[in-house]
């Protein structure tokens, strides 16, 4: 867009003329942050002003460029039809600040908070019309395919993508969009009765975290945690691990997780070769293996075992809409607990990337915006 189209742009409201934007412009370096006109809406779309956006693994897998996917073989993003630059973030809790002249938007609206559902299906095949829009095989999700989160507005294509969060606890609420409705999701496709038998994570980064307490709140009883940081399996505890060990010790794994309790469901937030022969091998027969984490690689199963097991081996991206909404009463009505929260300014993103890179932070990371609060007394 040239500067002209700044010039010529009408905005009302408190759209604003020009805004800051992160973007990645390449991959394997630093997002670059790139001043543009603020969007305006067309047809049903609707403009947020994004207030916090949560920082997920899934946008250092889209710097990098690709998916490990097994063997020496890559999954690149321009497979997945992406390509720089691209605007990242998918957890965005922002304010209604705009509404198209066809978007479906009560006027009391504008002004509100929402969180924004970023996994995008085209809205018509036979998927999405069953309510799976994230498994759509067009998916245009916020944040990967559609300009994201790590900037001060984004279009979202119809209010219907946006969360009413009233009584919801904004310190959590942008984590909700993926990394809460990750775990939801697995969760739900778990076997066993949750009262009696055990449920057993995997990885207790902010994904692993979550999942404890939705967990929790839908009545696992019993939930064993693996991680290889001490610091993490202490906090599982601290969080209401009923165990903890650490999969890297042989023995230990015998000694506090293989309880008089069976484990009927491993919830895999790491997704390595090793994590998932682990919690295979520990699960009872007719046990739910649910992989979630994008670490990469692929594995050998006995297909004797299997069926000799009668296990089920199933993978869990993201959420449905409906998950999301499911979540989000769950949140409301019993309170899900928060998770370690690590806020940091939006213009610190590249550090933030770092930081989860690096594995420095305690749970999940969540940029907030500079918004100005003129609105303020
Ligand atoms: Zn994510
Ligand atoms: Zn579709």
């Amino acid at each position: 867009m040239s500067e002209g189209d700044g010039e010529r742009r009408k905005h009302e409201g408190t759209a604003k003329r020009a805004m800051k934007s992160y973007q990645l412009t390449g991959f394997n370096r630093p997002l670059e942050c790139v001043e543009q006109p603020a969007p305006e809406p067309k047809g049903s779309e609707v403009v947020i002003e994004v207030m916090q956006c949560g920082v997920c693994h899934t946008d250092l897998h889209l710097c990098r460029g690709y998916y490990d996917v097994g063997g020496d073989k890559k999954f690149t993003l321009a497979d997945r039809g992406v390509h720089p630059p691209i605007v990242l973030g998918h957890e965005i809790l922002g304010k209604l600040i705009a509404a198209g002249p066809d978007a479906p938007v009560d006027p009391a609206q504008i002004g509100r908070d929402f969180l924004v559902y970023p996994w995008i299906g085209c809205g018509t095949c036979a998927i999405c019309r069953s309510g799976q829009e994230n498994l759509c095989p067009d998916v245009a999700a916020i944040g990967i395919q559609r300009p994201g989160g790590y900037q001060e507005q984004l279009i979202v294509p119809h209010p219907r993508y946006l969360f009413d969060v009233e009584g919801i606890n904004p310190v959590v609420a942008a984590t909700y969009a993926c990394s809460g409705l990750t775990a939801y999701a697995a969760i739900r496709k778990c076997s066993g009765d949750p009262a009696t038998e055990a449920l057993m994570i995997m990885g207790f980064g902010g994904l692993g975290q979550s999942a404890l307490l939705i967990a929790k709140a839908l009545g696992h009883a019993h939930i064993v945690v693996a991680d290889t940081l001490e610091e993490r399996r202490t906090i599982a505890l601290e969080m209401g691990a009923s165990a903890v060990f650490d999969p890297a010790d042989p023995g230990a794994g015998q000694d506090s997780a293989s309880p008089a309790r069976p484990i009927a469901a491993a919830l895999d937030f790491v997704g390595s070769e090793e994590s998932a022969l682990n919690a295979i091998a520990m699960l009872r027969r007719g046990g739910t293996y649910v992989a979630v984490g994008l670490f990469g690689g692929e594995m050998k199963v006995s297909l004797v075992g299997l069926i000799v097991k009668a296990l089920s081996i199933v993978g869990s991206y993201v959420g449905s809409p409906q998950e999301l909404g499911e979540l989000l009463d769950l949140a409301r009505g019993r309170g899900l607990g928060v998770p370690p929260v690590e806020t940091m300014p939006m213009s610190e993103v590249n550090q933030a990337l770092q930081r989860l890179a690096k594995g420095e932070s305690r749970g999940r990371i969540v940029l907030t915006a500079a918004v100005p609060d003129k609105a303020k007394p």
